[in-house]
Formats: structure tokens, sequence, C-alpha cells
């Protein structure tokens, strides 16, 4: 099944033409890693998947519906989609347990004993079970990350989307991280990546997307984009990353 079909997608900025067109079809338990210059539009593309930036043109189709409809109700789109952000975007007034179960208190009317149930449950996947009751002030970079991946999971999304989710963290924090999302990828969760992280891309991505420009310049899989990419501008790039 198409989780995710994105048809002649375009998006501009006053004038500015971000995305020029993005056709892109990801399948249920598909693992997609993005690549690409800084400005190219990935970021862009992956706020498009849950409407965080207004859509000008073309179809996105998240689990059946066209969220590029101004008509659909995108808080109930979603509450499927999950988002990871480069810099964790937690609430730093809650705990963590308060900053994981308030979607599912507020917007799923979960009881709050069954959103601290399943708090504490995916604090455990995340290997964070004894943080619950405290501060993000007082994590590293790398549990924040891990709370910010156990806030998204707490609404039972089916695609997860990660904008650079290692590029704010020391270096000896990004395995943590990349393996909590490994576990993700390898129990079908489907994935969009946006990464600076080779090894990942190529280790877990099913699919590698190369954008340029506002477009996709080369998509494939990972072994041929990194061992024999087709196109002049993704060997240029990947001279410059590897
Ligand atoms: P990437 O994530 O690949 O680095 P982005 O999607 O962040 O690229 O940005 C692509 C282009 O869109 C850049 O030229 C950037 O300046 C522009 N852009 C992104 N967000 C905004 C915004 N909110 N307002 C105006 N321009 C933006
Ligand atoms: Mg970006």
């Amino acid at each position: 099944m198409n989780k995710v079909e994105v048809n002649g997608l375009k998006k501009s900025f006053g004038d500015n033409e971000v995305l020029k067109g993005i056709d892109l079809t990801i399948n249920e338990g598909e693992v997609v890693a993005v690549i690409g210059p800084s400005g190219s539009g990935k970021s862009t593309f992956l706020r498009c998947l849950n409407r965080l930036e207004d859509i000008n043109g073309g179809s996105v189709i998240v689990n059946g519906t066209n969220i590029a409809d101004p008509a659909v109700n995108i808080n109930e789109a979603r509450e499927n989609i999950g988002m990871v952000f480069q810099h964790f975007n937690l609430f730093p007034h809650l705990s963590v347990r308060e900053n994981i179960t308030l979607a599912p208190v507020e917007l799923k009317k979960m009881s709050q004993a069954e959103a601290d149930r399943k708090a504490e449950a995916l604090l455990s996947q995340v290997g964070l079970a004894d943080k619950a009751d405290t501060f993000p002030s007082s994590l590293s970079g790398g549990q924040k990350q891990r709370v910010a991946i156990a806030r998204a999971l707490a609404m039972d999304p089916d695609i997860m989307l990660f904008d650079e989710p290692t590029s704010a963290l020391d270096p000896e924090m990004v395995g943590e991280v990349l393996n909590v999302m490994k576990d993700l990828a390898q129990n079908g969760m489907t994935m969009v990546v946006v990464t600076h992280e080779m090894g990942f891309a190529r280790e877990m991505g099913d699919r590698v997307i190369f954008m340029d420009g506002g477009y996709i310049v080369e998509e494939g899989d990972p072994e041929v984009i990194f061992n024999n990419p087709q196109e002049a501008r993704t060997k240029d790039f990947l001279d410059k990353v590897l």
C-alpha cells in the first residue's frame, strides 16, 4: 500500500520557488533517506508532508487523504504523522512524562493514567525509563532527542518524519539516537529521514532521494546512489560529503 503519494508538489516563499514539482511514492514500512545540499528544499519538502507549510501546487496524499486540499481536517491527518526536528522542540516547563502525555490526553482523549503507562513504555523503548520525572533542561542533547521521538510515538503515528535529527548533537550522542531510529525502522515504521548521516542512509534506507534546487535529481537503492550515481550533481555532492 502507498503510504505517501506526492504528485507535482510546488512550494514558494514569495517569488522564491523552493519546490518545483516533486513526485514521490512511499510504500508502507519503507525507510526513505533524503539527502542533498543545504537550501535544496529538504526541510520544506518534509514540512509539506504534514502541511506545516502551505502547499502551492500538486497533491500530497497521506494515508489516502490529500492534505494539500484546504478542506481537509489537517489536525486529524497530523495525528498519524509524527515529526522529529533538529532542535527537539520539547516543552521546557513540562517534565519528560508530561511532554509525552500532553498530546494523547489533549488530542486523543486518552486518560492520564493510560497516557502515563504509555509514556513509561515508550521511555523504556528509547532507553530512558528513569527520566520520566526530570525536566528537559537536565537532559543531554541525545536524551532530549530520544524524548522527542518518544513524544512523537505517543500518538501512534504510522509515518515518522525526521528532519536532521542528529545534526545538533555532539558526535558521541549521534549513535544513541540513530539506534532508536534503527529499531523503529526494523519494526516496520514508515520513515522519511532528512539526514547528513550517510552511514545511516546507506545502512537503513530502503531508498535514497537526492534533492537539489527544488527537485528530486536522483533516487534509488542506497548502494546504487552511493556507489554508482548517475547524475553529475549527485556525484558532486557525494564527493564533498563522503
Ligand atoms: P534544506 O532543508 O534543504 O536546507 P530548506 O527547505 O530549509 O532547505 O530551504 C530551501 C529554501 O527555502 C531556502 O532558500 C530557504 O531560504 C527557503 N525557505 C525555507 N523556509 C523559508 C521560510 N519560512 N520563509 C522564506 N524562505 C524560506
Ligand atoms: Mg533543512
